[in-house]
């Protein structure tokens, strides 16, 4: 039987609790516990696959092909462990299954109410994680202590409390203490409110980690534990960290969190080895030179929306010990020609995935610019798709070659709808999703880079190359250099005479790792760092 540490958050959002729980998983891991990671998301929406970007960041998808939250990408990356559709789920996801059982007779004609139905859904759920070999299952609860959409995941983590016994379930509430700048005074009140919310629905926590912008003294350490409940050595200070977020695993061991996790659950394991952890952190403090990449979304304001793009990236740069600057481009400004300037001054340009109009034509002209000018260039998703667009227009004279998502009547649908998408109607989890399988050319920078014929990536999308315009495209020189293993699909293109110019079809930042960075963004970052100069 498992056991389980629930994570919840208290005072505000944005805390960094998705790093946090990877972290603790990570600690966990270097103990020599086998564990599995679970994000709950009390929102309503049945999975974040059809939310905004400016409202959920990015989607992240797993090898299984579930559409989940971003926490997923950090769990991955901090840990080195896939993540899988049973590791996340929403409110709206319970309620959905519970009201089709409902609508199914299966209930007999009971009243279905939020205790016991939902919370029993909620914790079957949960336990659906546990397999036998799994000693720990680290659980975040997403949301804020004290929003109502909350309360069913509360009451859910309060029941496996006593259905386990205590020894066997530990509660960590992450927090977050202000320093008042006009009084010069770190401020207590909001966590003990946040805990004293958590009590009244039974829950204590057995351990406090609060994010703070300067040292806690001991007196402050004192008052969270006293009005917090908390033993003293229990309350961790998470102070921002200067270079890295995978500073936090290190952070959190120094001050014994894992240690106390192990006392919490009588476990005896050896500490953490942590020292290829350490050297990766090192390798990122200090650098031998800098990098700048150009990425051209158009989510440049937003630091989520392209979240394991940037840590890809800076995989990346781990991989050659340089510093990876991210230079965000608004597509739509290099339509307007507002940002040329910022093309000349970046050593690679990298086009994200993305969905709709806004920006593409700025996405093409950015291609167009690192195609002439042997500039580094990396395509994702959309990226390819706009690659293969700029080669059809400029090269191949295919006057407004266009996807079909973009321009439904053009004479020239170098990318559209695949056959298996034109009858889809509804959004959610309708894409082509998850990992499939891609064969390599040979003779290839693919090839080179990953080092195997075969490989398996993650797909979120639904238009594809259009396999009529593949002669005419090779032709003139573009390689399709990765193809579905039945031939079919275009999976990558790159161009042979250029110092670097790869996209892919499908999104290769999921599954890079700080530890493991993936082949395309250590060779897309190298090449880049030698045009700067840099290696
Ligand atoms: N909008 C494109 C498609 O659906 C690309 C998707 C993406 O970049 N993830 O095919």
């Amino acid at each position: 039987m498992a056991k389980y540490i629930f994570i919840t958050g208290g005072v505000v959002s944005s805390l960094g609790k998705g790093i946090t729980a990877a972290s603790i998983g990570r600690l966990l891991i270097n103990r020599g516990l086998s564990i599995r990671m679970l994000k709950m998301d009390p929102y309503l929406n049945v999975d974040p696959g059809t939310m905004s970007p400016y409202q959920h960041g990015e989607v992240y998808v797993t090898d299984d092909g579930s559409e989940t939250d971003l926490d997923l990408g950090h769990y991955e990356r901090f840990t080195g462990q896939p993540t899988s559709r049973k590791s996340n789920f929403t409110a709206g996801r319970i309620y959905w299954d519970v009201l089709k059982r409902e609508r199914h007779g299966d209930y007999l004609g009971h009243t279905i109410q939020m205790i016991p139905h939902i919370t029993d859904a909620i914790i079957a759920s949960i336990r659906a994680v546990d397999d036998p070999d799994v000693d720990v299952v680290v659980a975040e609860i997403g949301g804020t202590v004290g929003d109502i959409e909350g309360l069913t995941f509360l009451e859910a983590i309060r029941q496996i409390g006593l259905e386990e016994g205590r020894e066997n379930v530990m509660y960590v509430h992450m927090t977050y203490v202000p320093y008042i700048k006009a009084a010069g005074e770190v401020k207590t009140k909001p966590s003990q409110q946040s805990a004293a919310k958590l009590r009244e629905i039974g829950i204590i926590p057995d351990a406090l980690i609060c994010r703070s912008e300067v040292p806690l003294a001991e007196d402050v350490r004192r008052k969270l534990s006293l009005f917090c409940n908390v033993p003293y050595e229990a309350v961790i200070e998470e102070l921002d960290v200067e270079h890295t977020i995978y500073e936090v695993p290190l952070v959190l061991c120094e001050q014994g969190l894992d240690e106390i996790i192990m006392v919490h659950f009588r476990l005896v394991k050896p500490p953490p080895k942590l020292q290829p952890w350490r050297d990766m952190v090192e390798s990122i403090k200090h650098p031998r030179g800098k990098v700048r990449i150009g990425v051209v979304g158009k989510y440049s304001e937003l630091q989520d929306a392209y979240k394991s793009l940037y840590e890809a990236m800076s995989h990346g740069g781990i991989a050659h010990r340089v510093d990876v600057e991210i230079v965000k481009i608004a597509a739509e400004d290099i339509e307007s020609g507002r940002a040329d300037g910022e093309l000349n001054d970046v050593a690679g340009i990298l086009i994200p995935g993305g969905f709709g109009t806004r920006g593409v034509e700025g996405k093409i002209k950015a291609i167009q610019f690192a195609r002439e000018n042997n500039i580094p260039f990396l395509g994702i998703c959309l990226g390819l798709q706009c690659a293969v667009i700029e080669f059809a227009r400029h090269v191949c004279d295919l006057e407004n070659a266009h996807s079909t998502e973009i321009d439904g009547k053009t004479k020239h649908p170098v990318v559209c709808l695949m056959e298996e998408q034109e009858t889809v109607v509804d959004l959610g989890a309708t894409m082509r999703l998850g990992a499939w399988p891609c064969r390599l050319k040979k003779d290839t920078k693919a090839l080179a880079a990953y080092g195997s014929e075969m490989i398996s990536e993650r797909h979120r999308h639904r238009y594809e190359v259009n396999n009529g315009y593949r002669e005419q495209l090779e032709a003139k020189g573009l390689v399709l250099s990765g193809l579905s293993p039945d031939g079919n699909l275009v999976e990558m293109v790159e161009l042979p005479d250029h110092p670097w110019f790869v996209a892919a079809q499908f999104h290769p930042e999921l599954k890079s790792q700080p530890l493991d960075p993936h082949p395309l963004f250590r060779e897309f970052i190298g090449a880049a760092a030698r045009q700067g100069g840099v290696i």
